[in-house]
Order: C-alpha cells, then structure tokens, then sequence
C-alpha cells in the first residue's frame, strides 16, 4: 500500500439496504448475492486526486459501499508536483484529440521521474486493481503491485494525438484489462480485454439526495445572500471544473444571446459554477478569462470553489429550470447524471457520453458545443414552457434511476471481479473486444484478425446494440 497520501474523507462502509427503495429489491438482492461469494477479496483503486472531478467523486462513494459488501476496498493516490500535473494535463488534453508540445523532459523527467518516486513508495497486493485515467498509467511497470490489474479509462481517446499514445500504448498493454465509458472511446490497437462501464452516481450523497425547493433555497441562503442572488428570478445552471473542454465560455456567449430575445416578463440568472482540482493546474486561469468574458453583467455569476460545495452543488442544480453543459470534449459527464436526477432538463452537447444521457427532446436538448444560438432557443423554450420542463425532468430521473445508479455500476464490476477470479467463468456481456466480436467480424468481414479499422469496429458495435 501507498504511505504516502492519506485520504482526507470518511470511508466507512456503508450499507447496500437503504438503496433498496430507490433502485429496487432485485438489483440489491443480486449484489448482496454476488458479494456473498466475494466476500474478503480485495479491490484497490489508485488515481491522482483524492478530491475533485468525477473519479474521486465516485471512488468517494464506491469505496464505502463495496466496504459495507464484504470487499477489502482500498484507495491510494499518487503524488506529483505542479509540473508533473501541467504534463499530465497535456496527457489528458492529447489523449482526447488536443494537439500538444511535449519535450523528451515532459515524457521522461518530469512524467517517468515522478512515477518512479511513487513506484518506491507504493505496495499494492490485491485481488483486484484499477488505476485510473493517463495520470498514474506507467506506474504498472514499475511498483510492486500485484493483481489482476485494470486500466480505467475515464476519456475519450479514439482520437488520441499519435505521439503521446505511442508513448502509453507499451504501458497500457501490460494490464489484464481496461474499462471504457463506451466502446466509442477505445481506440483499435488496444490488445487487453476491453470492458463498457459506465459512470454512475450515488443517490444517497448529500449531493444527490433528493430535495423540494424549500430545501434547496436553505441550502443557497448564504451563498444567494453574499453573491446578491434573488432565489425569485429563473435560473440557468452549470457546474463543472473550469476548463476549456467544458466550454463555459460558449454558454456565456449562449446566454447573452438569449437575453436579447427574450421578453421582459422573464428574467433569468446565469450561474455557473466551478471548482479546480489539485490534479488540474488550469483551472484558475481559466475561471479569470470566464470572468472577463461576462464582462461585469449582472446576470451572470461565475463562482469558484464554493463552501458546502455538496450541498449547494445539488440544490443549485434542483432548483434551476434549466442545466447546460455543453463541453467540447467529455468522458461521460456525471454532472449530467446529477442534474437529470434532481428532475432539471439539461441542454448537453452531443459529445462522448453525454448522448447517453441527454435524450433530444425527451430528458433535454443535444446541441452541437458551437451551436450557441440553438442553445439559447433551447433555453427559452425550458423558461417559457414549465410543463415541457417538467416532463422532460421526470424523464431525466427515472432515465438515471434505470441506468446510472451506484448499485447499477457495482453489479457490473463485482461481475468482472468474478470472472476475474474464477477464469472458468463466461467474459461478462459488457466486454467488447469478446470473441463473439471475432465472430462477428469474421461473418460481417471475412477475416478474423484484430484490428478493426476504427469505421467498422463503430459500425459493429451499432449492429450488435440494434440486434
Ligand atoms: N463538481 C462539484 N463542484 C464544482 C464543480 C464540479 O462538486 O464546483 C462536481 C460535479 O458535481 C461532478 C464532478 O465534480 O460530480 C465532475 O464530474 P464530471 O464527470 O462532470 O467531469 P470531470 O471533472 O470528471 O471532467
């Protein structure tokens, strides 16, 4: 194990019942059955961040409930300074398509140089492993961690820039698996076992109780009061790290718009809220120019790192009529997942895994991330249609209910964990590199060999969803 960070949250376990009368007896019965045959086995995540962004979000949740399942679930990071997080950061913005400069002092210095003092301190022995995201990808091959080892993949790397993949690819292909967001992410040369797991978000967290308005105002009463907010007028929202990818410049822009055609009866708040992540060096810079941008108008509030953030995050999101998040780049954006639960439309770009969420013109509205003015029409219609906005919000949470719950994602892996230990086992639906794909390829193509062209891997996955 790492003696290095320590985590600064609570992960006491916590128990699988109170879910029951959200998600339903059968999906809890099948999980407590599944951790009855685990019980004891072992499952350690390591990342780069303890607090911030979606993967600590989530391993803040996953790690009580899998401790209240009988499973040793352990979580460690890895520590790094300002410079390796710039690197990595380059990492994650190239992987996801973003051309950038790396010198052979990025690559080896500074990113290699930092994995190898981590590599010293770190003493892994698990059942299971995953470790997440480019951040601490390299430390496979050098710490003494033993396991079944999984890279989670929580971006968008189908069009990852050519130089930094080669630098990674080596590394990724000494695990025993990786896990995707959606087969659309996993570029073609990958040759581990490829797993689709989606995201999910937990129900019970502060965050994503479900309140009623009186709450929710109790909730932003200090935060309305010291940024002069009136709870009255109609709020627009969006909350996630400031990033480029996220974009909030184009809702600035879209909301502008929007204020020039609307009437005067109506008048809404933009705010937009935002954290930075330790992990993530950008994140201040970026929320200066945002603030430039909205150019001191009154209707628009940018915040940063806000006080009960949990609290105030889900209660800003229930009461908005309306949540945008129109990122250019995504993983999955579990942000999104927040804001159907609490029953709010969402306007999302058509971008990774948000189509997964955002139905058009059923949970919300998908819009191209540049498309400002169909965003702006998008949010009239929410403002001046309460009804349409209540339907489509009822829609977004029983969408999130079915599919992207914590327990929902704990049957997937728990699945894997098994298959994992007991090699006899059948690989689980949801691998998506399995042999039926060979099969399939050999019916639709001819041929049985890995790789596919990117095109047909695509156009495979549609047919085997469709049939
Ligand atoms: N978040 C938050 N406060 C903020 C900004 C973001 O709690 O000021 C949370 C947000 O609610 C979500 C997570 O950070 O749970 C962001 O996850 P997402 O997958 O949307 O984006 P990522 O940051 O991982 O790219």
């Amino acid at each position: 194990m790492s003696k290095t960070n320590k985590c600064p949250i609570s992960l006491r376990a916590k128990s699988i019942e109170p879910y029951e009368k959200i998600v339903g007896k059968q999906v809890v019965e099948k999980l407590k059955n599944m951790s009855k045959r685990l019980k004891g086995k072992s499952w350690t995540h390591l990342n780069s961040t303890y607090q911030g962004g979606g993967v600590a979000e989530m391993l803040q949740n996953q790690i009580p409930l899998l401790r209240g399942l009988g499973i040793d679930a352990q979580w460690h990071v890895i520590e790094g300074n300002q410079k390796f997080f710039e690197v990595t950061k380059k990492f994650h913005n190239a992987l996801q398509g973003v051309s950038q400069e790396f010198s052979l002092d990025d690559l080896f210095e500074t990113y290699l140089g930092t994995i190898y003092d981590n590599a010293k301190k770190i003493r892994i022995e698990a059942d299971m492993v995953t470790i997440h995201d480019p951040q601490p990808v390299a430390i496979i091959t050098h710490a003494r961690i033993f396991g079944h080892v999984l890279w989670r993949c929580h971006i968008d790397t189908s069009e990852a820039d050519k130089k930094i993949w080669r630098f990674l690819h080596p590394y990724l292909n000494h695990y025993s698996g990786a896990i995707f967001t959606i087969p659309e992410f996993v570029k073609e040369d990958i040759q581990i076992p490829v797993y689709e797991i989606a995201p999910a978000i937990d129900p019970l967290h502060p965050k994503n109780k479900l309140r009623d308005r009186k709450q929710a105002l109790n909730d932003l009463a200090a935060l309305f009061k010291k940024n002069n907010i009136d709870p009255e007028r109609p709020i627009i929202a969006a909350v996630s790290r400031y990033d480029i990818h996220k974009n909030q410049k184009g809702i600035i822009k879209a909301f502008k718009l929007l204020k020039k055609n609307l009437s005067s009866k109506i008048s809404p708040l933009l705010i937009i809220m935002g954290n930075t992540a330790s992990d993530d060096p950008e994140g201040e810079e970026m929320y200066k120019k945002m603030q430039k941008l909205a150019g001191g108008d009154k209707d628009i509030h940018l915040l940063l790192n806000v006080k009960n953030n949990d609290q105030v995050v889900g209660s800003l999101i229930h009461l908005a009529e309306c949540f945008v998040h129109i990122s250019t780049k995504e993983g999955f954006g579990l942000v999104v997942t927040e804001a159907l639960w609490q029953g709010t439309p969402v306007i999302g770009s058509n971008i990774g895994g948000i189509p997964r969420q955002v139905i058009d013109k059923e949970t919300g509205y998908l819009v191209k991330p540049d498309d400002y003015e169909l965003v702006a029409k998008n949010m009239k219609k929410i403002l001046e249609d309460k009804q349409l906005a209540k339907e489509m919000g009822k829609k977004g949470q029983e969408h999130v209910r079915n599919n992207y719950l914590l327990p929902h994602k704990l049957i997937k892996e728990l699945q894997l964990m098994e298959y994992y230990l007991d090699g006899s086992k059948r690989a689980p639906g949801f691998r998506i590199n399995d042999v039926s794909y060979y099969e399939i390829n050999r019916k639709y193509y001819g041929r049985s060999q890995w790789p596919f062209t990117r095109k047909e891997f695509k156009s495979k996955i549609r047919k085997l969803k469709n049939a």
